[in-house]
């Protein structure tokens, strides 16, 4: 990854945007975005819509991602200053004592951390439980008076951590669920600038307050209304001990990016992205979802009429705890393949399950050319399909 991208990442995953509080991000994501698209857009909800417009009559295309963050709100202020809070999002009480924290006030941040009572002092039944987060507390190491002229009810926390390198080609940061997608929205933009465009339109949408329900993609599905969409989140990389593989798949950091598949996505885009990993030479990972998935494609696929909509991530590990960690080679080749997958719209192209199809232009096009396959078997000599043998477990069904 070239230095100035990994910049522009960290700056990201650095800028503070609990959900419904996404603006500082915003700006940052306004002001790379307009270097490069012809329009940025932002709605009535805070997500900026940046739009590359096509050379032809291609589909458009919407990549959403979300920017927003979970962090703490501000609930409380006690006479002696000690914050208590909420979760905003699905914050994990178990990681939260001892952490430190950026309280974000009007007049600016404040540092803030998790008390946790000394092991000394906690009676031993005590040590195995955890602390419910409406029973822990914030200290900024101010009196109460001046906590209460500082910090108002409302007022949001972040994680008081950023991004760092890790070992080899890997990474640790709060927030890259999802600003990682945000970060991989704008490179494809960038990157299409400089391939000449897509035949239809293409927008990066950095969406706001899918951590509260996809919340943001709702209305920028509407609002947007592109003819094709792929959503972007990070997914469980279970490449680490204590997670069940037969349970959750088989998700490598560094084994490439994830396809989902299943009814929350449009069948013929799901094909159009493992085609576009095939082309570009790129590995990939399939993931099975069975039912609605947790993210922006739950929102876009329903917008409307129906929006064709996939699901492209990148597998994560300790999602939603401050010490995420990605692989930075997934970064790249998701922005080719996203990237592929857009320069191949062809105008034509048509997303109703069983009408439309994928051309395959570097695959085995020519179906004649094919070996037989295991299934071609019941193919009786003149292309009608063999009469099934009659079953007798038909009263079973
Ligand atoms: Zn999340």
């Amino acid at each position: 990854m070239k230095r100035k991208n990994e910049r522009f990442l960290k700056r990201l995953l650095e800028t503070p945007s609990p959900t419904g509080f996404e603006v500082p991000v915003a700006d940052v994501v306004r002001e790379r975005a307009s270097r490069t698209a012809d329009e940025v857009v932002t709605d009535v909800m805070g997500s900026v819509h940046a739009v590359l417009r096509g050379k032809g009559n291609g589909p458009s295309l919407m990549l959403a991602a979300h920017m927003d963050e979970i962090g703490l709100m501000v609930t409380y202020i006690s006479d002696d200053g000690y914050l208590s809070v909420a979760a905003v999002g699905g914050v994990d009480a178990a990681i939260l004592p001892g952490m430190r924290v950026d309280v974000h006030t009007e007049g600016g941040t404040l540092r803030g951390v998790v008390g946790r009572k000394p092991i000394h002092l906690i009676k031993a039944d005590e040590r195995k439980n955890v602390t419910p987060i409406d029973q822990l507390v914030i200290d900024l190491g101010l009196p109460g008076k001046k906590v209460k002229k500082l910090v108002h009810v409302g007022d949001v926390i972040t994680f008081g951590v950023g991004y760092e390198r890790l070992g080899d080609n890997m990474a640790v940061s709060r927030a890259f669920d999802d600003k990682v997608g945000v970060w991989i929205a704008l490179r494809v933009l960038e990157r299409l600038a400089k391939a000449g465009r897509a035949n239809g339109d293409f927008i990066a949408a950095a969406t706001v307050q899918e951590e509260i329900g996809t919340r943001g993609a709702m209305t920028s599905a509407y609002g947007v209304n592109p003819d094709v969409a792929i959503a972007f989140d990070v997914t469980h990389a279970t490449d680490y001990p204590g997670i069940d593989k037969t349970k959750h798949g088989a998700f490598e950091c560094g084994g490439g990016p994830v396809i989902a598949r299943g009814p929350n996505i449009n069948p013929l885009v799901f094909e159009r992205l493992v085609a576009a990993a095939k082309k570009e030479g790129i590995p990939y990972q399939i993931e099975a979802e069975p039912s609605v998935t947790g993210t922006d494609a739950r929102a876009i696929q329903v917008a409307r009429g129906g929006i064709p909509c996939g699901l492209v991530s990148v597998p994560l590990r300790y999602m939603h705890t401050p010490t995420e960690v990605v692989s930075l080679k997934d970064l790249e080749a998701t922005v080719r393949l996203l990237v592929r997958f857009a320069l191949d719209l062809e105008e034509d192209a048509c997303f109703v399950p069983g009408i439309g199809a994928v051309s395959t232009a570097d695959g085995p096009s020519d179906p004649e050319s094919e070996e037989p396959g295991m299934f071609d078997e019941t193919i009786a000599a003149d292309g009608q399909e063999a009469p099934q043998p009659a079953s007798d477990d038909k009263d079973k069904e």
